[in-house]
């Protein structure tokens, strides 16, 4: 099966009492059973069937298989957004004294969180480049996860998921990919290696910037050692499902991190356009991209051919570069008024809408960080951060130029 057609057809979901082509939204907290006996099978897992919405809900359960299936795991959980799959996925495997080697140029709602976990004695320690060096020189008798961006937001640097998985592997520790930005439209990273992935479904999953949602995908592969990882030792009877079976029995149900029936539907609506959205997302910015470098800008994005990660965009993506761009305007103050002139991109603080969007990070997603963290992250004072949305590419090109011949004029 083709991209497109495992879309529609790897895991297609409906109702078939009713014939139904997708499966509906259960919007519901609780499903009843004829007997006390029934719903006592189902509370211990003995029989199919769902009890209530925040452990198991039909539409959220269809959305998980289709997510499983094109990642290519054994398994999937969602969550009521991003975050919540990235701190389901950590606080289900660590505890109080254990350590995570993780990429500096992440999402910033990932620092922040990792921020948080410090305080839980949880250690984070940075990789400038999540290369295989960096990583083996990163982990310690005590590391216990290593976590980086496919494509990092903003930053924009690629991963290779193959030789730091390997790394990973040899010093026993599973390898925890978000890769929202790639999307297994660029690449499925259990194939090439890593042991989970997570998405903020959010962005590009859901397509137009109506829904949040996060999913964890399990490849299943990672055996966590029971003296490594104490608090799995009891699912260690689920074989290649043990970390999903602690995840679902554990922090993710206890703190009540599940997604919506309403907006796991509309990601099952938006996933079905993934290929075809992702196309011209990944043509648009590429024209973008060149438009504003032959305009003379300091672009980064990492399908343009002189980027330093071109080589490993071409052998793990494909040569497609994903759907947001970076550019510095070379002031703050040109930044603004770069962006303040645009007429079609919206400034709204999201990326994988079918709208363009844009924003200054320093003074956004980035206000809270150290300028350290600013600029392991690529985010400088005339960073702009472009997401690329499905318009035609010459309005978006000639909106560009517009504004960016606009916002020189007050120099
Ligand atoms: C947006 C984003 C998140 C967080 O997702 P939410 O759905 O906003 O919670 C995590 N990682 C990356 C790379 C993101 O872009």
């Amino acid at each position: 099966m083709g991209f497109n057609t495992s879309l529609i057809h790897g895991a297609p979901g409906g109702d078939r009492h009713t014939g139904a082509t997708l499966t509906p939204i259960y919007q519901v907290s609780a499903f009843a059973y004829d007997s006390a006996e029934k719903l006592e099978q189902v509370f211990s897992g003995r029989a199919p069937g769902f009890a209530y919405t925040r452990i198991g809900n039909p539409t959220v359960d269809a959305f998980e298989k289709r997510i499983a299936d094109l990642e290519g795991g054994v398994g999937a959980v969602a969550c009521a957004s991003g975050m919540a799959a990235v701190t389901m996925t950590l606080l289900t495997m660590l505890r109080s004294g254990d350590e995570v080697v993780a990429g500096a140029g992440l999402f910033g709602g990932t620092i922040d969180l990792f921020g948080d976990l410090e305080a839980l004695g949880i250690k984070i320690r940075y990789a400038d480049r999540v290369d295989p060096e960096t990583v083996e020189s990163l982990i310690t008798d005590r590391t216990r996860a290593v976590f980086a961006e496919l494509i990092s937001n903003p930053k924009l640097t690629v991963v290779d998921v193959e030789a730091v998985s390997k790394v990973c592997h040899e010093r026993g520790v599973p390898l925890i990919i978000d890769s929202t930005t790639a999307t297994p439209y660029l690449a499925r990273p259990l194939a090439l290696g890593a042991d989970i992935v997570v998405h903020s479904g959010s962005k590009y999953i859901n397509g137009g910037g109506n829904s949040l949602s996060g999913i964890i995908v399990d490849g299943g592969t990672f055996r966590f050692d029971p003296e490594r990882y104490p608090g799995l030792s009891e699912y260690k009877k689920f074989g290649p499902r043990a970390f999903l079976a602690k995840l679902r029995n554990g922090i993710w149900r206890n703190s009540g991190a599940c997604l919506s029936p309403f907006n796991a539907y509309m990601d099952q609506v938006g996933i079905e356009t993934l290929g075809l959205r992702m196309e011209r997302l990944c043509s648009n910015a590429l024209a973008l991209a060149k438009a504003l470098q032959e305009l003379g800008l300091e672009v980064r994005y990492p399908a343009l051919p002189d980027d330093p990660d071109y080589p490993l965009v071409e052998r793990q993506l494909g040569g497609k570069g994903g759907a947001i761009l970076t550019v510095r305007a070379g002031s703050r103050e040109r930044a603004f008024r770069l962006i303040n002139s645009l007429k079609y991109a919206l400034i709204a603080t999201n990326i994988g809408d079918v709208r363009t969007l844009v924003i200054h990070p320093a003074s956004t997603i980035y206000l809270h960080s150290t300028p350290e963290q600013r600029e392991s992250a690529g985010v400088f004072d005339d960073t702009i951060r472009i997401s690329i949305g499905i318009e035609d590419p010459e309005d978006l090109i000639e909106d560009l130029r517009q504004a960016y011949f606009e916002s020189g004029k007050e120099n």
